[in-house]
């Protein structure tokens, strides 16, 4: 491609990511390619997967009144046989085709050359553009491969215009009861009616969510404060500067105070809010609107100012938001979403209240994630093409174990999903049960079942299900809770508290495992590959002033109860064991020392997350007590594909084969060394594949409170001669959903089909 369309392409994108609706995003994309590839008719269709069919969305060139009301069945026309073949139709006498499809609506059929691409977002076809010429011509390799890159870069454009939303489309939610489902990957299993919330991060102009102003003369004083506010507080900084800074250099506060006189900006916002919309969202409105005017200048100076229209309007939203706090009150039924929730966010708010969490970014193996199984609600992630900040107090429907979302559910949806509600609690009831019971497989083989804990929700819990012992806190979690590291007596009081509630039962605490996705609120590691970073160990080995403090801390806490085990995150080397080693010797000399007692020395055991670690079993047996396997990160490594993007979940699986050999293999090594092994990743707290883990001879399973009952079920009916043939037999297999289908079909013909999640589907 010449740089020239290199340019026009950037341009187009810039132009297309800077709108604001999906719309307009269409209008600007088949104007500015008609314009430069020079062609009759450039035209949009998407496709509504509800109807299926394409609906024209946008046309240069077609007749402007079939925008919008000409579609094609999926398989019909051209336009359906370039989303059928997923690939590019380039013909230079389109009415001849057998597949041409004459539409009078549009006035086509003048048109004889037609080049279609289709416009693909994760293997999903979601639309067709089509460009069109009067003269019977091929388009060239050129112009094929321009609109393939523009529609490379736009599918994600349109996916996240989708996303965004925009107060039209909030209005039309809102008034009307537009039906809408979108699809995103099961996080938490369960099912929840209720009304959205919107859980937007502060301060954050991009992430104010669209919200009808409940009082209009409320939101036109908050602006007025607000705007006045910004005003004194300009001011105040240009006076500041005037030792510093020349006029000149201060000419930057005068274009600010321009912009918020009464006829500039806070005009514009005061049309909106007095057309309905709430002060923070008329901000957002207009600042993006102006932001995209200066975007698309060729001046310099000009675009440059576009950081001064983005200062200005978060100067406004801080004061309005310090006017209101911005979250409305949790009900019994809130539906928290967000584009993202942080485990800390979560936390905070009071989670008894939460029905469930939908979020358009993120993956089922987040932390946010785990935590809300633990907390039992059910959470959908990665339904990308959720309109978040349209949703405010909009009725919704989660289907959590499906991972779907229904936006404004039609009533006999409604009834049928409450009907699987009652079912759902007649299985919880049912499950109760397996609380006193033991984890023993029909011909005797018992499984001890522990619990993984971070908040105290998760001991009580787990105390309350039977479980054998705690094997894995995530000390990380009361980290995130704070605003600051906590101090060595403070991390003393929560440890014993874990560590009592679990008296004469082992209790493994993992050293901080921050970093990735966990991110402490006041410290924030930023990196461009942050799964493949300074995180776990790694982190905390060049931080020993934490490190020690931690230890110290959990060995003082231990005193008298001698229940605690140790466990390191994202161990790679043997060096870096042997350095823990020598730091866990110095601190428990010295607080014993310091204490005046004697404390049993903790067990130590490492986590089996890095590959690396599987090839040294030999060495790592040396140094440490115990191996406990972390799936979810195992997984992440083995596979190359990151727990938590979206866009490769479906490549994410623990039933893939290399996973479970890798597994097997591991579990013989630790045999070997006469080490016991244990694992605390999803897939123990998964009854399909704790049967497996179970054959495999893992001497613990550990899993989130909200499993625990599920997976013991499932071990109480599950001899242990027939977990251990289903072992060898999806030992053989190649293929991950082959092999999970195939755990379905025992557990469906075995009386436990209450285990497998798509079992209840109900649309
Ligand atoms: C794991 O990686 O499987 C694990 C248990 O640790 P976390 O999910 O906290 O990273
Ligand atoms: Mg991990």
């Amino acid at each position: 491609m010449s740089n020239m369309q290199l340019d026009t392409l950037r341009r187009i994108v810039q132009e297309i990511n800077a709108s604001v609706s999906l719309h307009e995003s269409l209008e600007i994309m088949v104007n500015r390619v008609a314009e430069a590839m020079n062609v009759d008719v450039c035209s949009v269709y998407l496709l509504d997967e509800r109807n299926q069919r394409y609906l024209l969305m946008a046309s240069k060139g077609l007749k402007p009144e079939s925008v919008g009301n000409v579609s094609l069945q999926v398989g019909e026309g051209l336009v359906g046989l370039v989303g059928q073949r997923e690939e590019i139709v380039n013909l230079d006498n389109a009415p001849k085709h057998e597949r041409f499809l004459y539409l009078p609506e549009t006035g086509e059929e003048i048109y004889n050359s037609f080049l279609g691409v289709p416009v693909m977002y994760r293997r999903k076809v979601m639309g067709v553009l089509v460009v069109q010429n009067r003269e019977s011509q091929d388009f060239s390799e050129a112009a094929e491969s321009f609109l393939v890159t523009l529609c490379a870069q736009l599918s994600g454009v349109i996916a996240h215009a989708h996303a965004v939303g925009n107060i039209d489309v909030f209005r039309k939610f809102n008034n009307s009861t537009t039906y809408k489902t979108f699809q995103g990957v099961s996080g938490a299993g369960g099912i929840a009616l209720g009304r959205a919330i919107i859980l937007y991060p502060p301060a954050d102009l991009a992430a104010v969510p669209d919200r009808e102003a409940e009082d209009i003369s409320d939101e036109l004083n908050l602006l007025d404060q607000a705007v006045q506010s910004v005003r004194t507080e300009i001011k105040a900084l240009d006076e500041k500067m005037q030792d510093s800074l020349i006029s000149d250099e201060r000419a930057l506060f005068s274009v600010f105070l321009r912009m918020l006189d009464e006829n500039a900006l806070p005009a514009e916002i005061k049309e909106l809010i007095r057309n309905g919309s709430w002060a923070q969202g008329a901000v957002r409105r207009v600042i993006d609107k102006h932001i995209n005017l200066f975007s698309l200048m060729e001046d310099d100076y000009l675009r440059e100012r576009v950081a001064d229209l983005k200062d200005l309007g978060r100067r406004i939203l801080a004061y309005l938001q310090e006017a209101e706090s911005g979250h409305r009150e949790l009900s019994a039924d809130s539906i928290l979403i967000g584009e993202e929730i942080s485990t800390a966010a979560l936390v905070e708010l009071p989670v008894d209240k939460i029905a469930a969490i939908v979020t358009s970014e993120g993956a089922t193996n987040s932390h946010m994630v785990i935590v809300a199984r633990a907390l039992g609600i059910p959470t959908v992630v990665g339904v990308t093409e959720l309109p978040v900040n349209t949703l405010d107090d909009v009725e919704m429907i989660v289907d959590a174990y499906q991972g779907r979302v229904f936006i404004n559910p039609p009533r006999r949806l409604r009834q049928r999903y409450k009907d699987v509600q009652k079912e759902e609690e007649q299985i919880a009831k049912d499950l109760k049960q397996y609380e006193t019971r033991d984890a023993i497989t029909p011909d005797g083989h018992v499984v001890p079942l522990y619990v993984n804990t971070g908040l105290m929700i998760d001991v009580v819990r787990g105390v309350q299900r039977g479980a054998k012992g705690v094997g894995l806190y995530r000390s990380e979690i009361p980290f995130m809770l704070r605003d600051r590291f906590p101090g060595e007596e403070e991390q003393r009081a929560i440890y014993r508290q874990q560590l009592s509630h679990f008296a004469n039962k082992p209790v493994v605490m993992r050293t901080l495992d921050i970093g990735a996705d966990k991110d402490l609120p006041y410290f924030s590691i930023e990196e461009e590959n942050s799964a493949l970073g300074w995180r776990g160990l790694r982190f905390t080995l060049d931080h020993p002033e934490i490190f020690s403090s931690q230890i110290r801390a959990m060995l003082k806490a231990s005193i008298g109860l001698n229940n605690l085990h140790i466990l390191l995150p994202m161990v790679t080397s043997v060096s870096e064991v042997e350095e823990v080693l020598y730091l866990l010797e110095r601190d428990w000399v010295a607080v014993q020392e310091e204490e005046q007692v004697k404390i049993t020395k903790p067990k130590i055991g490492i986590m089996v997350e890095v590959p690396s670690v599987l090839l040294q079993i030999d060495e790592f047996a040396d140094l440490v007590d115990f191996f406990s396997v972390g799936s979810n990160d195992l997984t992440q490594y083995l596979l190359a594909v990151d727990r938590n993007n979206p866009r490769v979940a479906n490549v994410y699986s623990h039933f893939h084969p290399s996973v479970l050999r890798a597994l097997y293999r591991l579990v013989g090594e630790c045999r070997k060394y006469n080490k016991p092994i244990s694992i605390c990743g999803e897939m123990a707290g998964d009854p399909l594949s704790a049967v497996l883990l179970m054959a495999m001879g893992f001497n613990t399973l550990s899993m989130s409170s909200s499993n625990i009952l599920r997976v013991r079920k499932a071990i109480c009916h599950t001899p242990f001669s027939d977990a251990e043939q289903l072992l060898e037999e999806v030992l053989r297999m190649n293929n991950p959903l082959v092999v999970k289908s195939w755990l379905e079909h025992y557990f469906k013909t075995h009386g436990l089909t209450d285990m497998v999640k798509s079992s209840r589907l109900v649309v």
